[in-house]
């Protein structure tokens, strides 16, 4: 299997080059694991008198009957008559044309192969692939003919699919049934899969659709297993090596203020989530959990519930947010919360003066300072907790993992980790990139929440889009009109803000109206300034690039404003509608949009129209964009799967989850000796993380 593709018959320097180079083909096992991506029926051969014009690939099996060679302005034209005992068609050359002109044989059996168009009123084939019967009839081909992936430059070698059909036909006759099973005697049965030889030989030769459906079944399964093999297994092993704190008490902190200071009743889907967490914190075992909550679901009472648990314990806590303004927002209100208690929380951020960082230094070191919320800041290495239990990290996909990473240093065990996000990912996806990690979602509003209104209307509706606006700031709403800002038109976006700043500034004017502008251009004093203004309603419109994005809080703000909505993706429109909808009163997002839009920006503005429900939305979003474009699998393996798709094969990815969770219940090193086919792809892939050339 590891043996260089030179030395396949057929191959050569040359070519393996070329392979090697255009399709990243180096052994025998790389060509078996280069998969077709789809499949012609050749079930059916046509007779030449019941052809359609209707552009499809049809078979005929004929003979040459006359060559015709068309000298043109440029180079010359190949025509020939090809009939069976029904009539004839035209084949067609414009490459190749000398070459070709003396391979065609008179008088034998051709299979002929192509794609029907009608030309001068005759059914012709351009450039059909021609097989002789006696060569078809001793082929390993089957009647289901693969189409591999192909590029530019093979193409123009004359490396089409023909050539690679046959290199893989001699491939399969050299290594005929050397495939080695990968999956346990068990799971094949259970799942009713196919071996791993007869998947990889029907893969490229299927000899029916059922065939090719089990084949193709077999390896994605395979393929997402031991995904899930490796994710579940990291996670497992996470728990029993790494130790953490273990909080066993619920204790006064905890239960006064839920007991006496919970301004509200939570929701089930808080109280299971909190649940969750006080079972990872208690066993000792190091909590690695991602906490998914759409916007407004209330993570900030389940974090606060959950450091309590950790002062409990006499342990510290810390919560840190990506921004000033967050940092501050979160500072406030949980200050606001703890109001009746002796918790003791500070601030810390870049913007925090020496006097006060040093009152914070030594409050850590002695642990009379209980809670730290605060930016990147708290990371620095000046800063030492007594004994930091657990950090807390919002808006997780702002941090690198580095910066996770640095958490780890700041105590002689890890604190346990919660990190919290707003962006949904759709739960196949989640398992796929976040396999390793725990999960907890929040997949309820609080009551009493209002949906927000969101409607799309074009630019020639602006008039009465202002004088909306207006209406609602006479009732003492607050408003934001966002602009796109991305990098590669800076400087037309900006120009846009302007004008669109400049132009509202006329329609809302002064003393009447006061507007805020926040962009990235700004200072970060001015920025925090003019956002300021706008939490204490000294102004009631807010004019911003994205900057606003994530997390702010401010309900008395009702009405979002999108411009240029087309050029915004789904995930992102949730995202900025996410900041109204935050007090009692009813919230609107305003889609703006030019006349023009595709039909992928028809969809993306309907979807926001339709439903606020953030997963949704992610789930339209996953199908528009694929999974490489979303948040945070930039990292994960997911983008570089073989055969399986984590949108497509969903059901198959949950089987095959299922299967690994079960596999490692049961035998968790892969000890057992039924497993011992699975252990030795596991050790295989572990080695190298690539993963099909290994299986193999
Ligand atoms: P996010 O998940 O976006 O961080 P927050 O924690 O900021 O959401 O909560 C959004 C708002 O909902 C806050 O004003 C909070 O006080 C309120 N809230 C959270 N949980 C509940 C609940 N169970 N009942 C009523 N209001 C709640
Ligand atoms: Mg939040």
């Amino acid at each position: 299997m590891q043996t260089n593709i030179t030395y396949l018959k057929g191959v050569g320097t040359a070519r393996a080059e070329l392979l090697k180079k255009e399709l990243g083909i180096k052994t025998y096992a790389d060509l078996a694991n280069f998969f077709p991506n789809r499949y012609i029926d050749r079930t059916h051969f046509f007779k030449t008198n019941e052809l359609h014009s209707n552009n499809s690939e049809v078979q005929i099996i004929g003979q040459i009957t006359s060559v015709k060679e068309i000298k043109q302005k440029r180079g010359s034209r190949l025509t020939a008559l090809f009939s069976d005992e029904y009539g004839s068609i035209a084949l067609v050359w414009f490459q190749r044309v000398k070459w070709i002109k003396d391979s065609l044989k008179p008088n034998v059996n051709y299979i002929c192969f192509g794609k029907i168009t009608v030309f001068n009123g005759k059914f012709t084939i351009t450039h059909p692939e021609l097989e002789l019967v006696s060569e078809y009839n001793k082929s390993l081909r089957t009647a289901m003919q693969a189409i591999y992936p192909s590029t530019e430059m093979l193409l123009k070698r004359y490396v089409n699919n023909r050539v690679i059909s046959k290199m893989m036909q001699q491939l399969f006759l050299e290594i005929k049934g050397r495939f080695v099973e990968t999956l346990s005697n068990e799971i094949i049965k259970t799942n009713k899969l196919v071996s791993k030889n007869m998947a990889m030989y029907h893969i490229h030769f299927p000899t029916s659709q059922e065939a090719l459906q089990k084949a193709q079944f077999r390896l994605k399964f395979e393929e997402l297993f031991f995904i899930q093999l490796q994710l579940i297994r990291k996670n497992r092993i996470h728990k029993t090596k790494f130790k953490s704190y273990p909080f066993q008490k619920i204790g006064t902190h905890f239960n006064n203020f839920y007991n006496n200071n919970l301004p509200f009743k939570l929701t089930n889907a808080q109280k299971r989530v909190l649940k969750e967490i006080r079972k990872d914190l208690n066993t000792g075992a190091h909590m690695n959990r991602l906490l998914q909550g759409d916007v407004g679901s209330g993570k900030t009472i389940v974090a606060l519930l959950s450091m309590l648990i950790a002062l409990d314990n006499k342990y510290q806590a810390t919560l840190i947010a990506p921004t000033a303004i967050l940092a501050t927002q979160h500072f406030e209100s949980i200050v606001k919360l703890l109001e009746n208690t002796n918790i003791n929380v500070a601030l810390l951020q870049g913007s925090t003066k020496a006097k006060e960082r040093k009152i914070i230094h030594k409050n850590l070191e002695n642990n009379t300072l209980h809670i730290l919320i605060g930016t990147h800041a708290i990371l620095e290495d000046k800063v030492k907790f007594k004994n930091l239990g657990l950090a807390i990290i919002d808006e997780q996909h702002r941090f690198g993992v580095a910066q996770r990473a640095k958490m780890w240093l700041k105590n002689t065990l890890p604190p346990h980790i919660l990190v919290m996000t707003a962006t949904p990912i759709p739960r196949t996806l989640a398992m796929s990139i976040y396999g390793d990690l725990d999960i907890s979602v929040i997949d309820e509003l609080p009551p009493g929440r209002k949906e927000i209104k969101t409607v799309h209307r074009f630019d020639k509706n602006r008039l009465a889009v202002f004088k909306f606006l207006k209406d609602e700031i006479a009732k003492g709403r607050q408003v934001y009109i966002v602009y796109p800002l991305i990098q590669e038109s800076e400087a037309m976006d900006y120009k846009d803000l302007m004008d669109g700043y400049a132009s509202i500034s006329r329609d809302f004017p002064k003393p009447k109206y006061q507007i805020s502008i926040v962009h990235g251009k700004m200072k970060a004093e001015d920025k925090s300034f003019e956002m300021e203004r706008f939490i204490k309603n000294q102004t009631q419109i807010m004019v911003a690039t994205t900057v606003i994005e994530v997390g702010v809080n401010i309900p008395n703000a009702s009405v979002m404003v999108i411009e240029s909505a087309e050029r915004f993706g789904l995930s992102q429109l949730h995202q900025l509608r996410g900041r109204v909808g935050r007090g009692a009163e009813q919230s609107f997002c305003i889609l703006m949009s030019s006349f023009k839009l595709n039909a992928n920006a028809k969809l993306r503005l309907k979807t926001m129209e339709q439903t606020n429900d953030g997963f949704e939305i992610a789930e339209v979003d996953l199908k528009l964009r694929g999974p490489g474009n979303l948040m945070g699998t930039q990292q994960s393996g997911i983008l570089n799967l073989k055969i399986a798709d984590v949108v497509k094969d969903a059901t198959i990815l949950s089987l095959a989850r299922k299967v690994a969770n079960k596999v490692l219940n049961e035998d968790v090193n892969l000890k057992l000796k039924k497993n011992n086919p699975i252990n030795i792809t596991y050790k295989k892939i572990a080695k190298n993380q690539s993963l099909w050339i290994n299986i193999s």
